[in-house]
């Protein structure tokens, strides 16, 4: 068989993308891909229904998630290559943007079955368009590990990163993440949160880790968020006094977590950077 017979015996996968929040963000493509396809494979079939109504699309939905991967796989494979058009798409965003689908991808391609993606949004390339941060480089880490020890060794292992490092990251999650941060980049580092992108309460906000922590720890963060670090500048890291005194000017943190924060950043005895704020205190705005 060559390979446009084959082409034409066999079914494509369409790898479609949806909204991230803001149904508008729909392509006409997409909507006219996902009206005509035979089966649509998605992550939750009741959550696209409503995507579905919405532009009055009547297909046959099919789920396709971590948990059925692989037995699911097999099934879809074999009506692709029965002649079937089948489309995948994910909760939001673009399939296999931290969500499944590669591995079915992959066994396509493995099958000389077609794939052709619709592109449209994805949380990630939404974040750095607005964020006005570099993003000339940019690396995409996905999710931190949950686990506190796995997190803190790979964000050492960033930190001195060049690129834009980009997270996806769980609201409940922010303030672990953040304390993190300030652990190992430095309570100075900046970094964008983009919080509910094309939605209602979407939200840029731009500080440096100190303050994304006084933040999101008085207010927890709500909704999605990415996390964005841009590369931290050349210039050589602030001395413990300055830094000291940045973070009891500028904050409202009190001695003691300023102390805490400036004592783990620069790997210090608490009780040296308490007696250094000591001395401090006295300047001109640091009360006793
Ligand atoms: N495939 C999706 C994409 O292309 O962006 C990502 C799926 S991943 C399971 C979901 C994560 O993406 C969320 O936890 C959040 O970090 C990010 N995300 C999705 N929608 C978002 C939005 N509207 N605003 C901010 N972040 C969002």
């Amino acid at each position: 068989m060559t390979e446009e017979q084959r082409r034409n015996a066999t079914g494509t996968l369409y790898v479609v993308a949806t909204p991230i929040g803001n149904l508008e963000d729909i392509t006409y493509r997409a909507v006219r891909i996902l009206s005509e396809v035979d089966l649509v494979a998605a992550e939750d079939t009741r959550h696209s229904r409503k995507l579905f109504a919405r532009f009055d699309i009547h297909k046959p939905l099919v789920s396709y998630h971590n948990h059925n991967e692989q037995e699911r796989q097999k099934e879809l494979v074999q009506r692709l290559q029965a002649g079937e058009d089948i489309a995948l798409i994910s909760d939001a965003g673009t399939p296999c943007i931290a969500d499944p689908g590669y591995r079915l991808i992959a066994a396509c391609h493995t099958a000389g079955i077609t794939v052709v993606p619709i592109p449209g949004p994805s949380a990630l390339i939404t974040a750095l368009s607005a964020a006005g941060v570099s993003t000339e480089r940019f690396a995409f880490e996905g999710y931190l590990p949950q686990r506190a020890k796995a997190r803190a060794d790979l964000l050492r292992q960033l930190n001195g990163e060049q690129r834009t490092l980009v997270f996806y990251e769980a609201p409940h999650r922010l303030a672990a993440t953040l304390a993190d941060l300030a652990d190992i980049m430095g309570v100075e580092r900046p970094l964008v949160v983009a919080r509910e992108l094309t939605k209602l309460y979407e939200e840029f906000f731009h500080g440096t880790v100190a303050e994304a922590l006084m933040r999101f720890t008085q207010e927890p963060a709500r909704g999605e968020l990415v996390l964005i670090i841009p590369p931290s500048s050349q210039g050589p890291q602030m001395n413990v006094r300055d830094a000291l005194r940045k973070l009891l000017n500028e904050s409202d943190l009190s001695r003691r977590e300023a102390v805490k924060l400036i004592a783990r950043e620069y790997g210090l005895p608490s009780s040296d950077v308490y007696r250094e704020s000591l001395s401090l205190t006295g300047e001109q705005g640091l009360d006793e």
